[in-house]
């Protein structure tokens, strides 16, 4: 008992005693009250409906939904790092070796006030597998539209305390990748062509499913699984444990950050192109269900209260990475 309450006292201190919050005390948590879960379900049921056709890169679909990620930052006010209004990293068709048309990423970002230079990455992909040969359509709510509406809602609380004065210090890049079902090519597009350079790129939080709750945890659906956080810094691991405890405790998960773990997931999605260029990265995950990749994965499934909670997690760790005095150190 003693031991578990100096614990969470010098955790505590670990997460705002070194930051800025103690200058002119902009409340994290105020912002991170700004995600909600209703306004997460109406993004989710139009981003997840049938009118996307499932999001198959490069395709009709596809186009529809990186439209409207470009429309809702344009109605937030929050710009696109490639400047005059365009928001779209255009992806040509011979990259995609034979697997897709032409495609593009979709970028928006926040500048930072005081470190501008550096860049927290907040990436999910935004596209899905398409329309199935018998026609029904994969709607890719959980996978990736969770972690879509996710970032588009942080992106909005960012700039509500920016609003206020409390923009962050480093500048934080919401990037939202395409191709990452034919083989990550989105996110590999980008480390190959950084609008930041990658030396200034302090860590990437990629979402891959955050709105559902796995077979292992039906019981206790307070949640995450959390692979990589160690992997390159044991600070951004440390960080991260402290703002669940501080602000969550929530049970993480870390089964899949194994190095003998069978399904590879470190590899697997597109954080994974960050850490390959030495970037620290957390890949936030539920796991795997029943309707993974399959029509079923629609929008009425998913667990709106637990996407709230998981995003807002998620949030509260990029302003702590983001507003920390020292940037996060490799190992
Ligand atoms: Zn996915």
């Amino acid at each position: 008992m003693k031991r578990l309450s100096i614990l969470f006292y010098a955790t505590l201190c670990f997460v705002s005693c070194s930051s800025s919050q103690n200058k002119n005390k902009p409340n994290a948590i105020e912002y991170a009250k700004t995600i909600k879960a209703s306004e997460l379900k109406e993004a989710l049921f139009i981003y997840a409906s049938d009118d996307f056709e499932g999001r198959e890169t490069g395709e009709p679909g596809q186009k529809k939904a990186v439209n409207y990620i470009k429309n809702e930052y344009q109605k937030l006010g929050i710009e696109s790092p490639l400047g005059d209004g365009n928001y779209f990293q255009e992806i040509p068709e011979s990259y995609f070796n034979g697997k897709a048309k032409a495609s593009e990423n979709v970028l928006a970002y926040i500048k930072g006030s005081e470190k501008p230079e550096e860049i927290i990455v907040i990436s999910a992909h935004l596209d899905h597998i398409g329309i199935s040969s018998n026609g029904e359509i994969n709607n890719g709510a959980d996978d990736d539209g969770s972690g879509t509406v996710a970032i588009i809602k942080m992106a909005k609380a960012f700039k509500e305390a920016e609003k206020n004065g409390h923009g962050p210090k480093r500048s934080i890049l919401f990037l939202h990748v395409t191709g990452e079902e034919i083989g990550l090519f989105g996110s590999r597009y980008y480390t190959d062509n950084p609008v930041f350079p990658l030396e200034n790129t302090v860590a990437d939080l990629n979402i891959d499913m955050i709105g559902r709750i796995d077979d292992k945890h039906k019981d206790n659906s307070n949640y995450l699984y959390l692979i990589g956080s160690d992997k390159l810094s044991q600070e951004l691991h440390d960080i991260s444990e402290a703002v669940n405890i501080k602000y969550f405790n929530m049970e993480f998960d870390y089964t899949f950050n194994e190095d003998d773990d069978p399904n590879r997931f470190y590899y697997r999605s597109d954080h994974y192109n960050f850490a390959k260029h030495n970037i620290p990265v957390i890949f936030y995950f539920n796991g795997t269900h029943d309707d993974y990749h399959r029509p079923s994965d629609t929008p009425d499934k998913i667990n709106y209260e637990l996407l709230e909670t998981r995003a807002r997690l998620i949030f509260h760790t990029a302003w702590e990475l983001a507003n920390r005095d020292e940037r996060i150190k490799l190992n």
